[in-house]
Order: structure tokens, then sequence, then C-alpha cells
């Protein structure tokens, strides 16, 4: 038995996202967002669910923070609905939907859990998308402009701001294979979409830093180690996904350029959209990097245009799935964090999401997920492991706090260490064995491996 020590200062808590959890899609002013508009439209989603009452946090939300409080978390990451604030994307702004976020800072803090604040969590203002979201660089200013009028509101409270989830998903699923919202397959314009929502990053920040007084941010990637499938071999698909897939995201924010690997490409898509001092805003000194890691993935080379990759399906004895799909493999959570260490001069992270989908199943009002404990005890191991090895890891958020709304996925796929009943109009909540066995963690700062 081994006993696996989390240092005492850091960081513990749980994600969630807005449109994830929150419903009230328009109670209160709130404009209507790419999500609200693409749920609507028959066969993008499973089961032709929607967010329109999700969780129904927006009126839950104070019950919601005492559940927190009584699993010891310390920290509550959420985003906010853009939408909400500004209900046309830029312009006027609608006070009742600015409020929701006021109260839920004051009670959070009032039960001393801080408040870790991401400002895009890919619902973006519908009057936004209809012009051409993230395809024009308008968007990057209405972003500042947005970001302008939360950290005015929350910044004498909130300190820990992110500014951007996952931008990657954000374009390959919205531009590339138009599974998310707009829906569209347009590869050779996305490198476009790729630049103008890192200097969205690049000109929030600026707003950060102009109205917080001691901000901490950062930018949140999802992070994933690629394989190729012909074993210690660097193919040309590895190489390739790689470059899209993560350093894309990190060598503008950490280094100042985009990665060689694709950079003519990307200069080629952003001749009419490049300005001279975007990678100065883009690469200014963050705080932290978030990292959101679920699994690996192992590539072949397929001949497609500058995705010159597809995922393969790792077959070996005793392979395990999540209900995503996605294998099971923590050393690679460990392997990531080492590049992260070795290619990027070890900045501060904090992992923003890591968790998993499992099948669970309500017995005598109880579940029993210990196959979630496993993988969350397993991926822990391999974060305390990397730490050891100097990564400067701060703090770890659990995806999710509730069962919620797995975007194309619908509810079907749970997360949460917390189930919630989606067929019940009052979305009961209750924390499964994990949460609580989580709550364990966080008091006694690790847990015992057996
Ligand atoms: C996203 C979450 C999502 C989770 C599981 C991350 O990509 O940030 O919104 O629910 O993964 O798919």
């Amino acid at each position: 038995m081994i006993h696996v020590q989390f240092p005492k200062d850091f960081l513990w808590g749980t994600a969630t996202s807005a449109y994830q959890i929150e419903g009230g899609h328009d109670a209160d002013g709130k404009g209507p967002s790419n999500w609200d508009v693409f749920c609507q439209q028959k066969g993008k989603i499973k089961r032709g669910e929607t967010g329109d009452v999700a969780c129904d946090h927006y009126h839950l939300w104070k019950s919601d923070v005492g559940l927190m409080k009584k699993l010891n978390l310390q920290s509550y990451r959420f985003s906010i609905a853009w939408a909400r604030v500004l209900p046309d994307g830029k312009g006027a702004v609608n006070p009742k939907g600015l409020d929701f976020y006021d109260r839920l800072v004051d009670e959070l803090l009032s039960k001393n859990i801080l408040p870790f604040v991401t400002l895009y969590h890919w619902d973006l203002p519908f009057a936004l998308e209809k012009i051409g979201g993230w395809g024009l660089r308008d968007t990057a200013y209405a972003f500042g402009e947005y970001t302008d009028v939360v950290t005015k509101k929350l910044g004498d409270r909130v300190k820990h701001w992110i500014t951007l989830n996952e931008p990657w998903i954000a374009m390959v699923a919205g531009y590339v294979l138009g599974a998310h919202p707009p829906g569209k397959i347009r590869p050779f314009s996305s490198l476009k979409v790729a630049h103008n929502l890192l200097l969205a990053h690049g000109i929030s920040l600026s707003h950060i830093r102009n109205n917080v007084k001691g901000s901490i941010a950062g930018i949140t990637n999802a992070l994933t180690p690629v394989y190729s499938l012909k074993r210690n071999q660097e193919t040309r698909a590895q190489r390739r996904c790689h470059a899209i897939m993560n350093a894309l995201w990190m060598d503008p924010v950490f280094k100042g350029k985009y990665p060689d690997e694709i950079a003519d490409q990307v200069a080629s898509q952003n001749k009419d959209n490049w300005q001279n001092e975007d990678m100065k805003l883009i690469s200014q000194k963050t705080d932290f990097l978030g990292v959101n890691h679920y699994s690996r993935m192992i590539v072949r080379w397929f001949p497609l245009p500058l995705y010159s990759f597809l995922p393969v399906t790792p077959q070996y004895p005793n392979v395990s799935f999540t209900t995503m799909g996605w294998e099971i493999y923590p050393p690679g959570f460990s392997e990531l964090l080492r590049w992260i260490r070795e290619d990027y001069g070890n900045p501060p992270i904090y992992i923003t999401e890591n968790g998993v989908s499992l099948k669970d199943t309500l017995v005598d009002g109880k579940i029993n997920d210990e196959n979630r404990i496993d993988y969350l005890q397993k991926y822990l191991l391999e974060l305390n492991r990397a730490m050891a090895e100097g990564s400067d890891v701060r703090g770890y958020f659990v995806w999710s706090f509730l069962d919620n709304f797995e975007w194309h996925e619908g509810y079907e796929k749970t997360f949460g260490i917390v189930y919630v009943d989606h067929k019940d109009p009052k979305r009961p909540r209750i924390p499964k064995k994990s949460a609580n066995w989580y709550a364990k963690v966080i008091r006694e700062k690790g847990f015992r491996w057996e």
C-alpha cells in the first residue's frame, strides 16, 4: 500500500460549464446562444435533447453550493454564459444576467469556496454566430468587450480567470467535424478560426489585467498525448496530429509563434486576417496553464488535406474504455505533464478537468461507482508522480460536479460525481460514492493506494 499525498496548499475542486448545467435558456433577458439554436435543429443532438433546462442550476444554484460545501470542495470552476450578460454578444448589458453570477460568487465566497471562472466554454451568443462567429476577427473584439463587462462586475472578488476552454474542440468540432455549432466542415478556413480564438484569448487577458487587481489568469487547453500506430516510431501522422491538436494552442501562448509543422498553413489561411500586433497579444504572460485531460490518442496516416491522421482504436489485452469510447490510459497523464514541463519551461498548471463517463446504476437510491473511483485514483497517482518529477501543478478539478448535458451526446453520458435525475422536473441530486470518496481525499489531502 502506498500513501498518495498532495501538498497542503493544493487546490481541490470540481468543474462545470454554463450551457451544460444552467438551463434557464431564456430566463431574465438572456439572449439565445449558438447551442440553444443548434439543439433545435433536427438530428444534431442524440435523442433530440437540449440544454433548455439541463440541471436547472439557474434555479438550484444555492443548494448546489450547499452541496459543494458538504463535499469539502475548496474551489468551483464554472463558466459564464456570454448571452446571459450581453444578449446580442455586444452592446447592451443585461443586468439580471450579471446578477446571477454576482449572487453565485457571493454565495461561494460565503462558504469559503474559491470561484474559478471560465469566460468562454463554447456558448457563443447567436447574434454573433449568425454573422460569422469565430470565422470573424471581430468576434475576438466582442469577446474583449464581454470580458470587460464581466471583470468590472466580478473582478473585486474573483481573482482566478480562464479566458477560453479548449479552443481546439471549439475549432475542430465546430468547423471541421461539424458536430458542434456552427456545424461546418471547412478545414481550409479552420486555421483562421484558430487564430481568431487565440486572439480572443490575448485581448481578453488585457481586459482582465486592466480590471482585476491581483488577477491570476490563464487559458485552458484540451491536451492529449499522441502515439503512432507503429510503436515507438515517430510518424508523419503523429507529428501532424500533435501539432494541430496540442502545439497549435500552446506554442503561440508560451513561445509567441505557431508550430513549424503547420505555420505555413496558418499563415496562408490568415493572409487577410493577420495583424502585426496579434502575436504580442496572444503571448502575453499568463499565470497558469489550465489542462483538461481525459485519454490518449493513437493515430495513423490518412490522406486528408491538412488533418492527415485518423484515430485508431487501441487493441491489447485488458484495454478498457469509458462510455465515451475513450481508452483509460493513466500513464498518458504523467507523460503529457512531462512534455509540458520540458517544452514550455514548466509553467504553473491547474488540472481544470479530468474525469470519466461510465454507466452508473441507481440501486436503492445509491450509486456505487467504484469504477469511477478507480479511474480517479489511477489518474491522481500519475499526477502525483509528475509533480514528484517536478511539474508545477497547483490544483485539480474533477469533471464534473453534476451529471450534465454532454453536448451532442445529450444526457446519456454521465461524468458527474453527483447524479442528477434528468427525468424528474425537480432534477434531484444524489452524490455518488465517488463524491464521498473525493470529499475524503480533499480532507486528507491524498489517499491510500491498495
Ligand atoms: C469539455 C467539457 C466536456 C468534457 C467531456 C471537455 O472537452 O470541456 O465540456 O463535457 O470534456 O467530454
